[in-house]
């Protein structure tokens, strides 16, 4: 996928994660793999008018304190400007315009992207006219009063936004991964440039490419037994001295980008540090895009204890990594990295094969005698029809049932184990779906 960005900035408390809840519209919130707790969207693959795209809300990528606002605004800005195709400036409606950072203003001004202004609560039309009155002195064009509560005008401002990058050509910037996309992520230090220089210092970099001027993305093309591989580039893997430099949100971002253009994903943890809510969070993106994954736990060179412990340690802290596989490698002696490389193919390969009814039918047969679901308390006698998949990349599979409702979790997860052990998915998530066929 490659999608033009669309990156919402503004102050706090403008509004920027309510617009892009709104606009984002019908998925459902993001629930974070580890249990109980929610996460900010900060990006979001969407579509207007056939046109799609990607919001960026920046505010989810700061962890600012107030009194460091302009810094953060700052960030923001030379993080959306650099990457962003397009700005969606949000401002107050509420608030008096002379309120607003006049050098926040000018930056944006002066940026070289398209700036689109979005007037934020204006619940009336009433209200909305004498504000578009009011802001327009801000000079900033074209300018939409929208309230990103109830939705009023923002229809408008996403024709205007969907025909933009249409007659402009922004579709499509980002180019698609020549073989098997691999993307290295994890949290800074863990060593995820000393892995990507480890494996195409060897002689089997075909072309590194640097597309387009305003991209930062390098991708690496290397074979491997006759077969290409793009490691795609996060946060400049190369560039070590310029990604120093960078502010943390950049990085967020970064790892976004490479796992949408991604197959598999190097998820790359440090066995010498403890693992923190920021490896969480990235284990959760790979999650949600539904992307392969591989756990390299590295600095194994260093690590004081063996095998088993760290394996313990890591399926502890991400349980619903279960079906990953981990290699403990070291990017300074080159140990494990060979193996971890071995095991792409076949994932990628899990990922696209499509399995013969037959072999759904028995799974089904078997789970349904050795461990068939419970009734749940209030609900109805669970009944399974049939097991079919309905899509790959990633694998999808349907239970037909009678009512979603009166399947149990326990069972649908087990269902799902059940698929990954007995028909070897490994190192891939996979989705499956409840259909139901009785009314209610
Ligand atoms: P990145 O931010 O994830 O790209 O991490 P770097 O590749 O910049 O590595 C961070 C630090 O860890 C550097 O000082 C590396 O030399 C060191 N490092 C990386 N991999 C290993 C490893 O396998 N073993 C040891 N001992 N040090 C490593």
């Amino acid at each position: 996928m490659s999608l033009p960005i669309i990156a919402i900035v503004g102050e706090p408390n403008v509004g920027k994660s309510t617009l892009l809840n709104k606009i984002a519209g019908a998925r459902p919130a993001v629930t974070s793999p580890v249990a109980g707790t929610t996460r900010d969207r900060q990006y979001v693959d969407t579509s207007w008018n056939g046109v799609d795209f990607t919001l960026v809300d920046t505010a989810g990528l700061t962890f600012g304190k107030t009194g460091e606002l302009e810094e953060e605004l700052t960030k923001q800005i030379d993080v959306a400007v650099d990457q962003a195709d397009m700005l969606l400036m949000v401002v107050d409606g509420k608030l008096p315009k002379a309120n607003l950072d006049r050098k926040t203003l000018l930056r944006f001004r002066k940026s070289k992207k398209p700036v689109v202004l979005a007037i934020n609560k204006a619940d009336s039309p009433k209200v909305a006219e004498n504000l578009l009155a009011d802001f327009a002195s801000l000079g900033i064009k074209p300018a939409f009063a929208v309230s990103a509560i109830s939705g009023r005008g923002l229809g408008d401002m996403l024709d205007y936004l969907a025909k933009y990058l249409k007659e402009n050509k922004l579709i499509s910037i980002e180019p698609k991964p020549v073989g098997i996309g691999v993307a290295i992520v994890g949290k800074p230090n863990v060593g995820k440039s000393s892995i990507f220089n480890n494996i195409i210092k060897e002689d089997r970099v075909v072309v590194s490419s640097i597309p387009g001027t305003t991209r930062t993305a390098i991708d690496t093309q290397i074979t491997i037994e006759g077969e290409p591989y793009t490691f795609i580039d996060t946060a400049g893997l190369k560039k070590k001295e310029h990604r120093q430099a960078l502010p943390d949100i950049y990085s967020g971002f970064q790892t976004f980008k490479a796992l949408r253009r991604s197959d598999i994903s190097f998820f790359v943890i440090d066995s010498v540090e403890q693992i923190t809510k920021q490896d969480l969070h990235i284990a959760g993106e790979i999650i949600e895009m539904a992307k392969g994954v591989i756990i390299l736990a590295n600095k194994f060179d260093i690590f004081d204890g063996d095998e088993d412990q760290l394996r313990e340690y890591v399926s502890h802290h991400f349980p619903f990594l279960w079906f990953a596989p981990i290699f403990f490698v070291s990017a300074v002696t080159g140990d494990g990295l060979d193996e971890a490389l071995a095991a792409i193919k076949p994932i990628y390969e899990a990922r696209h094969k499509l399995i013969d009814q037959d072999k759904l039918d028995q799974l089904l047969y078997r789970k349904m005698k050795l461990n068939p679901p419970k009734r749940l308390r209030d609900q109805k006698i669970p009944k399974i029809f049939g097991l079919k998949q309905l899509d790959v990349d990633p694998p999808l599979f349907e239970l037909l049932c009678n009512y979603p409702a009166a399947i149990s979790k326990q069972f649908r997860d087990s269902v799902k184990k059940s698929i990954v052990k007995e028909l070897n998915f490994y190192g891939t998530p996979i989705n499956l779906r409840l259909t139901g066929k009785d009314k209610k």
